[in-house]
Order: C-alpha cells, then structure tokens, then sequence
C-alpha cells in the first residue's frame, strides 16, 4: 500500500508536548497526523496518506451518519526503556478489524496492510508517544466508516480508513482499585445473529443506557447477559470477565456473542503457561452468587485494553448483590500476577516468550 504524507507545518511545540504527556488523560489529546485510505469498488483501496490531524468535512447525507455502518480497533504503542516504540499484536487488531468488516459488509482491509498503517503514524507520530514510566502509551484508534453521500440502504459504495492516536494516561491513578458493577435485567448488548462479536460502534450506543442505569445505582461499570436466556454472563461495556476458583483454574465466558478481547485471548495463554487451568465456557450468574458464597470463587477481574486488568468487586442488581470475592483488597494475587506479567512483557521489562511484541521504532 503507498502512502504519502504531508508533514503538519505546525505541529504542537515541545514544551506544550511535554505538558500534555506529563498528564494525558485519556483521547482528549490527538498528535499532529492522521492517517486516511479510501476505498471504493472500482479502484479498491486508494489514496493513502498521512496528513495535518483536523477536522473531516462530511455532507450530512454520509451514509455511516443514518445507518451506523462503522467498525473500529483500539491498540497501544508503548516505548521501552531503550527508547524503542512496540505494538502488542497488532495482527490479531488487523485480524479482528477483518472480522468486524465482514460483519458489517465494509471491505475488507488487508492485515498486513492494517499493520502497516498503525507502524506508519507510529513512525510520524514518535513524539507523541510517552515514556515507559507510570504505564502511559499512546492509544491508537483505527476506524472504518462508510463515507458514501447516499440515504439508500445498501452498504456504502466509498469507505474512508482512519487511523488516529493519542496519549493516554495510566488507567489507575494511585493505584489498581476494583471497579463495581451493575447486573442490567432490562438491556442486552447483543443476540443471536447480532453484531455482539464485531468491534463496532453500535455495539457502544446501545450499552450507553445501561451504563446510566448503573451509575444511577452508584455502580462504576454493567455487565451484560445473555439476550436469549439472560442466565450467562456475557462480559461489561468494553471489557471481557474472568472467574478464579479455589482450586486455581480460570473460567471465561464463551458465549458465541461477546467481543473476543486480544486481551481477553492473551490471557488465556499466559495463565496457562504460569500452571493455571482456563477454561472458556458458560459461566451463569448464579455460578457467580453462589460460588463467591461458597468460597469456589475467590476472584472477579476484568480485562480490555486501556485498563489491561482490572479486579472486579461487589456486583449489585435490582433484588440483591453479591459481595466482593476478595473482600476488601485491591485484587487477588492471580489478577495481580497475571496483571503484572501482561504489563511488564508490553513495556519490555520481561522476556516476551510469546511473540506478541511488534517493533516499530
Ligand atoms: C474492545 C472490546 C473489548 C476488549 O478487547 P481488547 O482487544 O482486549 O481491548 C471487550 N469488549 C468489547 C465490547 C470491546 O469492544
């Protein structure tokens, strides 16, 4: 794939970078490029190109405004102590992205493409990307919509790709703590069928409603059910679940209908490989109650990729809760372990035996 750039004649000073990297917070800071290809059905993907980072002019007859025909990826770049910049598999983004654009009948783009973009604002973008210490990055955003001037429904005959990046803070600050959560009876995320296993951004406007339910309860996060049944457990917002038991195994819920974290993925492997038995299957959410009540359960936490491993407390819904499985500490030793592994193999600080590491600076 060819793409040109056009260097930002006034990128953001140094001074001003630094401040912004010494408290960056999370996708309120963008760096000084964006990356776009086009496609269309007569001359594929085209015109790629890294430019000044700004605003988009769209006619307000851009299908993906009307039909919500988008897919998009969330990744890291994070610098290691000798100044290198690296990717945590990007291929499985690439993968995953190619997944979503079946999904939602966008093209698809090619991985080795994909990956080739993200290294290529990566590059132009190096500044940006923040020291190994206190856990920063700079949080990658590539996203495909459909860009057709067109109310008819079909899909979208022009489809733009974006890449876009911004640093991000460490996710806890002072601190992992473990986030509450609200159990939605009334709100599904996805059905059978559905778009549950596509990373797109309906998936995200249905869920913002339940989000409020639960922060009406005084809860931080929801966790969805099944749509069929609503006995299993299917995973939060954004973010996929884990279960420790006494005897040390891990179960994770496999529904046919939750995103498939990369994360999620890399911790089945890892858990693995430090002697813990994982198991993907159905999990219900009386397996939840009791087996925190009977001591089966002696750990909750959560992944994704902005807050890598969280450990999950109380669950509360509208006829009960169930208390924290740790009680009142900040994560079980297996959700601090496994925490700490995933971490110290993405900033290079341990031997990344898997591979998962992507060289890009
Ligand atoms: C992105 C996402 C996750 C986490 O995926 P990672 O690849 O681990 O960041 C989990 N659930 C949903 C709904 C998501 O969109």
């Amino acid at each position: 794939m060819q793409i040109s750039t056009t260097p930002n004649p006034t990128p953001v000073d140094d001074a001003r970078l630094a401040e912004i990297l010494a408290a960056p917070g999370f996708g309120t800071y963008f760096t000084d490029h964006m990356l776009t290809v086009e496609w269309t059905p007569e001359e594929g993907w085209h015109a790629g190109r890294i430019t000044p980072y700004g605003p988009l002019t769209l006619d307000p007859a851009t299908a993906v405004l009307h039909y919500a025909q988008e897919i998009f990826e969330g990744m890291k770049a994070y610098r290691h102590a000798d100044g290198s910049v690296w990717l945590f598999r990007p291929e499985a983004n690439a993968e995953r992205m190619a997944r979503s654009s079946a999904r939602l009948a966008l093209p698809v783009l090619d991985p080795a493409d994909f990956v080739a973009t993200v290294d290529a604002l990566v590059r132009a973008d190096e500044r940006w990307v923040p020291d190994a210490e206190g856990e920063k990055s700079l949080y990658l955003r590539p996203f495909m919509f459909a860009s057709e001037t067109f109310l008819g429904v079909r899909p979208s005959q022009h489809v733009t790709y974006m890449v876009i990046a911004s640093p991000a803070g460490a996710y806890f600050k002072g601190g992992v703590k473990p986030v509450s959560l609200w159990l939605t009876e009334e709100y599904t995320r996805a059905g059978r069928g559905g778009m549950g296993a596509a990373k797109t951004g309906g998936n995200y406007a249905s869920s913002l409603v339940a989000q409020q339910e639960a922060s009406a309860h005084g809860c931080d996060q929801v966790v969805f059910l099944d749509a069929q049944e609503g006995r299993y457990v299917e995973e939060l917002g954004g973010m996929n679940m884990y279960f420790v038991h006494a005897d040390g195994s891990i179960s994770t819920p496999e529904t046919g209908t939750i995103l498939e974290g990369i994360t999620r993925s890399s911790i089945i492997e890892l858990a693995g490989k430090l002697g813990h038995q994982v198991r993907e299957r159905k999990f219900t959410i009386d397996e939840w109650r009791d087996g925190v009540t009977s001591g089966d359960i002696v750990e909750v936490f959560a992944c994704g990729t902005a807050a890598v491993v969280t450990p999950v407390g109380s669950l509360k819904w509208a006829g009960g809760d169930v208390p924290s499985a740790t009680g009142d500490a900040e994560g079980g030793p297996v959700t601090t372990m496994i925490r700490q592994a995933l971490v110290d193999i993405q900033y290079g600080r341990a031997e990344d035996t898997f591979g998962w590491m992507h060289r890009v600076v």
